[in-house]
């Protein structure tokens, strides 16, 4: 038998290699201004059609390639950043695994134009599935300017792999975010399809912040700065009272580098911790600095690891100075903290703790959550369901039966013309409100407990239900128009739910720059700050869209209503407990909230009983 084991030409080795490398449209883009970085660019402009399907383009104004290099920087494993295996424990580069752009190469149609400051001309290649087409001296700018055209031409089955052009252009968002958020001195553009839509000028990191992600962060954000022998931490967090739905701005950063990491994670969110509304998370933008060779970033280029050599220690200092910043940003009487450690952590003892790093001298009282309505759980509202079993409609209805035969049970009737004084088990209401958040009445078989923020949650998700099912509009002009800002992200959401918003009563103008005027507004719920209210439902549509794939409309209804319903804690009168309660049986699903909550309980005569016993 002859052997059979040959080598892979180089264009098939490459192809293979991209496979890993470039995945989609967003690694692309993530690989070309990694090298802009590298190249020590100080303006990178990103140009994209068809969410960089059929167009990504970089412009750099950094060193450029000489005419040679400008030929072998598409070879594989050909890298002017390390030499040497050692060097691979000093990395300050973004990338050093010299297979980006061969990867590229191989599977798009590729050009460059590259020159030097010192270059009279610079060079301009073409070259496609990994084959040079052309090679030429030509007369350009000073830097790079690279053009990826048809992104998995040659490769089909990845091509048809692809998700939207708003999928992929998420993917390209999250990348650009984080490449320009570390890099805030570097002015940034992006472009797509002809629109320009992000403009970010050189400054530092806050400054970017706020061009990224809405003028709302300047009011959102604490500093951390915290420096000890082995990490330095600096960056922002957002206040806890700010705290997303949605796992939205999460950022955290190792020399200067992007990371994802857990065990990180945790160190931050547990700072934040008793803080929090329930289910929301936190927003951080956080920069760790170390020595290079206390880390192991020799990883997948895909993959957005780190390894630390000392993670607890890093763990705990970055702890302790997320939470020395929240409690020295007058946040400090939430936090019951036993003595001033809270403030003055002792970083150095951190530092010296070593390995066996115990959680930093902070108490804080477990059980104290600022935002958690010390709920009323009667033990009844515990005991199973059986308890409550029964037709709702059917118990309504007992009511109104027994209302009308008033020598059974004395209640009121519905209407004004019943007779108050025999009107006694609930003095002279017909609907009581307990905590602020339950409403009671009185029907056959017991009291029945109606939850006011759910119930009104399910009135207003059938109203807007039925508003996206029809053409009627029901807007309110506001006075002053309201101006908002959004990141890139919410203003496409904003986009696309553009006809169901008009539909619902928002009457929104699009300044261009994800900037947007909001001049009128759903009619009925006056104490609703506009742009405020839009966010919220931004975000909480997101969060549905996430977690749950809803529908678009039903989506859509269930955030608006869900933002519009009051809440518990909120006073009511016995004429709105009424009007609630008749609108909530008027509805087609009365018994549970758009999420599946119960809204209606009934206790039974004979759990009241037993108190008595
Ligand atoms: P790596 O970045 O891992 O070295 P790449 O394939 O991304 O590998 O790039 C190969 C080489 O091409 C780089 O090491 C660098 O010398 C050169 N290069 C790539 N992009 C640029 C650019 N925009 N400006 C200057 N040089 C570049
Ligand atoms: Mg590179």
């Amino acid at each position: 038998m002859t052997d059979i084991i040959k080598l892979l030409p180089d264009s098939v080795a490459n192809q293979i290699a991209a496979g890993e490398v470039i995945q989609r449209p967003a690694s692309a883009v993530k690989e070309l201004m990694e090298n802009a970085i590298d190249a020590g660019a100080t303006q990178i402009d990103l140009v994209l059609r068809d969410a960089g399907k059929s167009l990504i383009q970089v412009i750099d104004n950094g060193c450029g390639m000489s005419e040679t290099d400008a030929r072998m920087c598409f070879e594989r494993h050909a890298t002017s950043k390390i030499r040497k295996a050692d060097d691979l424990f000093a990395i300050r580069t973004m990338g050093f695994r010299g297979e980006a752009l061969a990867s590229i190469a191989a599977i798009a149609q590729m050009e460059m134009k590259t020159r030097r400051t010192t270059d009279e001309l610079g060079t301009h290649i073409i070259i496609e599935g990994s084959v040079v087409q052309d090679q030429q001296l030509v007369s350009c700018q000073e830097g790079t300017v690279i053009v990826v055209k048809n992104l998995f031409f040659n490769v089909p089955a990845r091509r048809n792999f692809l998700k939207s052009n708003q999928a992929e252009m998420r993917h390209i968002f999250d990348e650009f975010y984080r490449i320009s958020l570390i890099n805030a001195d570097i002015g940034f553009t992006l472009t797509h399809n002809e629109k320009e839509v992000y403009h970010l000028y050189p400054g530092n990191l806050k400054q970017r912040i706020v061009a990224l992600f809405g003028n709302v962060f300047n009011q959102r954000l604490l500093p951390v700065d915290q420096q000890t022998d082995s990490v330095s931490v600096s960056g922002f967090i957002g206040k806890p009272e700010f705290a997303r739905k949605t796992r939205g701005e999460q950022y955290f950063f190792v020399n200067n580098r992007f990371i994802k990491h857990p065990y990180l994670h945790h160190a931050v969110a547990n700072a934040f911790q008793e803080l929090l509304p329930k289910d929301s998370f936190p927003s951080y933008f956080l920069h760790l600095t170390v020595d290079p060779a206390a880390i192991d970033i020799n990883i997948h280029p895909t993959k957005t690891e780190v390894n630390f050599q000392e993670t607890q220690l890093i763990y705990a200092i970055l702890h302790a100075a997320v939470k020395k910043s929240i409690g020295q940003h007058n946040l400090s009487p939430m936090l019951d903290f036993s003595s001033d450690q809270a403030i003055d952590i002792d970083f150095g003892e951190i530092s010296k703790a070593s390995r066996e790093v115990s959680p930093p001298g902070v108490t804080i009282n477990p059980d104290y959550n600022p935002f958690d309505q010390q709920r009323a759980k009667p033990d009844w509202q515990n005991k199973p369901r059986q308890q409550a079993q029964g037709d709702w409609r059917v118990l309504y209805e007992d009511k109104e039966e027994t209302a009308e035969n008033k020598s059974e049970t004395p209640i009121d009737k519905t209407d004004e013309s019943g007779s108050k004084e025999e009107t006694k088990s609930l003095g002279t209401a017909k609907f009581m409100q307990l905590h602020q958040q339950y409403i009671i009445t009185v029907v056959k078989s017991g009291l029945m407990i109606i939850d006011q923020h759910l119930a009104h949650w399910r009135i207003l998700y059938e109203k807007f239900m039925k508003q996206l099912a029809s053409a009627t509009f029901d807007s309110q002009q506001e006075l002053f128009p309201h101006p908002i800002q959004l990141n890139a992200v919410d203003a496409e959401i904003l986009h696309e739910l553009k006809d169901e918003l008009s539909l619902i009563g928002f009457s929104i103008e699009d300044m261009g720059q994800r900037s947007f005027v909001i001049n009128g507004t759903p009619a009925g719920y006056p104490g609703h700050e506009p742009a405020a209210l839009l966010e919220r439902v931004i975000e909480n549509f997101k969060h549905n869209h996430q977690d749950l794939h809803l529908d678009k409309k039903l989506n859509l209804a269930r955030s608006m209503s869900v933002n519009l319903a009051i809440r518990s804690g909120k006073q009511l009168s016995e004429i709105e407990m009424a009007t609630m309660v008749d609108r909530l049986f008027a509805c087609q699903v009365a018994e549970v909230a758009p999420d599946g909550r119960k809204i209606i309980g009934i206790l039974p005569i004979q759990n009241l009983q037993t108190l008595f016993k």
